[in-house]
C-alpha cells in the first residue's frame, strides 16, 4: 500500500505539486493523465524519493524517509524520461545492473547464473538480443526506451512508476509494453503509469488520476469521471470530437474489409 498525505513539491521559484492525498493499493494499476507541466513526473519522481518534498509518502505503512536508498530501489523502480547518466554502457550491462539496482561494474563478475537467465529472457522478450553488445549512446530511441523498460521490470520490485513508457515506441512495441505491463500486474505488483495518450492510459486502467498545476483535478474510474466538458477544461481543446473522428476513421475501415 502507498499511502500520499499532503505531498507538496516546490522547485527554485514554482511550486510543482500542492496538497497531493492519493492511495494506490498494493496490486492496483493507476494511469495519470494531465496536461505538459501538471507535475506528473514530479508525482512519480518523488514517489521515488527523487526530489524533496514536504508531507509524507509512505510504503507499507513506513515513511520512505525512513528507508536507505538501495532499500528504496529494490521496492520502487522509475522508468523516467531522463536516462542519460547510462550511456557509456552496454544494453547487457544496464540490464545486469537493473538486476542489481546499483551502477557498480564489479557485480557483473559474481552475476548468477540464474539472473543471467533472467535477462536473457527478458532481451528475448524486447527484442535487445541482436543489440546486446552496444553502447546506450548508439541507440535509437525506441530502443532505447525498450532498454530502460527491460531494466525497470528487472528491478523486480513492489512498485513500478513508469514515465511515459510508450515514448518512441511504435504500435507493436507499444502492445508488448501493456502486455508486459499486465503480466506484472498480475504477479500482483502495482503499477503506476503517466500517459500522453488517453487511449492508451484507458487499456492501461480504468483507474486514471487527473493532475493539473499541481493538483489533482479528479481520480476515478474513466467512465465515472470523463466527459465531453470535462475534457475540454482538463486539456483545453475539444478532446471527444478528437477521439471520435478518430472512431470514425478505423469504423469506415472495418466497414470497407467486410
Ligand atoms: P509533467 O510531467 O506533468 O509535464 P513536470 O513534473 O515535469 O510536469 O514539471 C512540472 C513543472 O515543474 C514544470 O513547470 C517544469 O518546468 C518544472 N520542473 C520540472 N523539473 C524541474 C526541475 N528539476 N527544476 C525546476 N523546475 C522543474
Amino acid at each position: 500500500m502507498l499511502e500520499i498525505r499532503k505531498l507538496s513539491v516546490t522547485y527554485p521559484g514554482q511550486q510543482v505539486l500542492t496538497d497531493i492525498n492519493l492511495s494506490v493499493g498494493t496490486g492496483q494499476r493507476l494511469a495519470i493523465l494531465g496536461p505538459n507541466g501538471s507535475g506528473k513526473s514530479t508525482l512519480l519522481k518523488s514517489l521515488s524519493g527523487l526530489v524533496e518534498y514536504r508531507g509524507e509518502i509512505k510504503l507499507s505503512n513506513r515513511s520512505l524517509r525512513d528507508f536507505k536508498r538501495i532499500e528504496l530501489a529494490e521496492k520502487v523502480a522509475l522508468l523516467s524520461q531522463n536516462t542519460s547518466m547510462y550511456f557509456s554502457y552496454s544494453v547487457y550491462e544496464t540490464l545486469m545492473m537493473g538486476l542489481y539496482t546499483q551502477l557498480r561494474k564489479s557485480f557483473m563478475a559474481v552475476a548468477r547464473a540464474k539472473d543471467k537467465a533472467r535477462v536473457l529472457q527478458v532481451m528475448e522478450a524486447l527484442d535487445l538480443e541482436n543489440i546486446r553488445d552496444q553502447e546506450l549512446s548508439k541507440l535509437s530511441g525506441g530502443q532505447l526506451q525498450r532498454v530502460f523498460f527491460a531494466r525497470t521490470l528487472l528491478q523486480n520490485p513492489e512498485v513500478i512508476l513508469l514515465d511515459e513508457p510508450n515514448n518512441h515506441l511504435d504500435i507493436h512495441y507499444q502492445l508488448e509494453m501493456l502486455r508486459y505491463i499486465k503480466e506484472y500486474f498480475e504477479q500482483g505488483k502495482t503499477v503506476i503509469a503517466v500517459f500522453h495518450d488517453i487511449d492508451l492510459a484507458l487499456s492501461f486502467s480504468e483507474n486514471i488520476l487527473i493532475l493539473k498545476e499541481g493538483k489533482i483535478l479528479s481520480q476515478g474510474k474513466a467512465k465515472e469521471i470523463l466527459s465531453r466538458e470535462f475534457l475540454k477544461q482538463v486539456y483545453q481543446t475539444d478532446v471527444l470530437d478528437y477521439m471520435l473522428q478518430k472512431h470514425k476513421f478505423w469504423k469506415g475501415l472495418e466497414e470497407g474489409e467486410r
